[in-house]
């Protein structure tokens, strides 16, 4: 069996040029060509996908549209924001 042309590490750095159709014909076919040998990377993609599904949803929720951080993101913020403010 021969090795894949696009290893796991590489896949998940491409998934994102994948997705917006920034890849060059090349680099595309064989990601796919990984895609089909390679089920994890399949999953990965899957779970990707639900993660900014989650994201968007959640943004949309928050009526700040898709530019607005992530809940996650903005507690990190606040918090941040509310440390520095205690110790001025
Ligand atoms: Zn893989």
């Amino acid at each position: 069996m021969r090795q894949p042309a696009v290893r796991c590490q590489e896949f998940v750095e491409l998934v994102t040029d994948w997705e917006e159709g920034a890849l060059d014909d090349a680099s595309r076919l064989e990601f796919e060509e990984h895609m089909a040998i390679c089920p994890p990377c399949v999953e990965y993609v899957k779970q990707l996908r639900l993660t900014r599904a989650v994201l968007r949803g959640a943004a949309e929720l928050d009526r700040r549209g898709p530019s607005a951080p992530p809940p996650a993101a903005r507690a990190a913020l606040l918090e941040e924001f509310r440390r520095q403010r205690g110790n001025g």
